[in-house]
């Protein structure tokens, strides 16, 4: 059985349950790649030219951790998610990049998605997966069915169960204070970058709101008053989140964490930035991270703002 590898970063987080369910359709076999205990980062194996932002680096290490073990490592094109956006340039020439900085030499597996020119992406997506494969498969109607629903439900409002394990909330019942959280999914949910903080809130016990828990209309409604449409996939979704939870009465405090280097988040944390300073009385804290950011310099930061959190929550009872 032929062994596929799926590197656990970029948009595995948000599409891991659709890629999960298209390999297994086919009967193929999949392996992750499993970061170091200590992580990629502590261990300082981090490959790709200094340019490159965090995320696309740790991307490459998960590659070389799959080098040995398995015969094609999955690194989809994902060019445009949707008809109206387009994927940071990194997506498109991710499985290049990959190619070029790893030492594996093991075959890469990159279908194209690019609802832009393809009449039905996910369905030609799916059909250069099982041809390289070569897997003789013809693809029913009611599997492309299933696997659009999948897609539908990654793309709308995630699942709970699909959230990734080290997200683990408080329950709502138990919270003292809900928290809006913005940020790519492979930075917030990703263990070595913002997963991290998960657990900070955890013991402040706060809820957490993510842009993958609210409604895709609602992110595109909250969008409407903005001149121009913002065209970037990933930076549409955080900029609506944001913007959605900023008429949240119930939220109390609203985080945004984005990566340095990144060159969309530059514009649109700005954009974020300049809206939360219109919000009167809402604490907002914006992280940019690094190689270099410990959890004890993040740490100090979430500590001054849980205080304007609860300063802000005191300043409502009594108002
Ligand atoms: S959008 Fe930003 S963080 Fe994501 S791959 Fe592109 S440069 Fe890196």
């Amino acid at each position: 059985m032929v062994r596929i590898g799926i590197p656990q970063a970029l948009m595995f987080y948000r599409y891991s349950p659709l890629w999960h369910a298209i390999f297994r359709h086919a009967d193929l076999e999949v392996v992750l790649s499993q970061r170091p205990e200590k992580g990629f980062i502590m261990e300082g194996d981090l490959p790709g030219p200094p340019e490159i932002c965090l995320p696309v680096k740790l991307f490459l290490a998960h590659v070389n951790q799959l080098a040995t073990r398995c015969d094609q490592i999955f690194i989809p094109r994902l060019i445009s998610i949707e008809r109206d956006t387009y994927n940071c340039p990194h997506f498109l020439g991710i499985p290049d990049v990959a190619r070029a900085q790893c030492r594996s030499t093991i075959p890469v597996l990159d279908p194209i998605w690019n609802a832009k020119i393809q009449p039905d992406p996910l369905k030609a997506f799916v059909q250069q997966i099982y041809n390289h494969c070569g897997v003789p498969h013809s693809l029913s109607r009611k599997a492309i069915a299933q696997f659009k629903e999948i897609q539908d439900q990654a793309m709308v409002r995630f699942p709970a169960r699909m959230v990734p394990r080290l997200f683990d909330q408080v329950d709502i019942s138990q919270a003292r204070f809900i928290i809006g959280i913005v940020g790519r999914p492979y930075i917030l949910y990703e263990p070595e970058l913002a997963g991290r903080i998960f657990s900070f809130f955890k013991k402040e016990r706060c809820f957490l709101i993510t842009p993958e828990m609210i409604s895709q209309k609602l992110k595109l409604t909250s969008l409407q008053h903005l001149e121009r449409p913002i065209f970037w996939y990933n930076c549409r979704e955080n900029a609506g989140a944001a913007f959605s939870m900023f008429s949240n009465k119930r939220l109390n405090g609203l985080v945004q964490i984005v990566t340095f280097g990144c060159g969309p988040d530059s514009l649109i944390k700005e954009l974020i930035d300049l809206h939360s300073s219109e919000q009167r009385g809402l604490p907002y804290l914006s992280l940019v991270i690094d190689q270099q950011s410990g959890l004890e310099a993040i740490q100090t930061r979430l500590e001054a703002f849980m205080d304007m959190v609860k300063r802000a929550f005191r300043r409502r009872l009594t108002n």
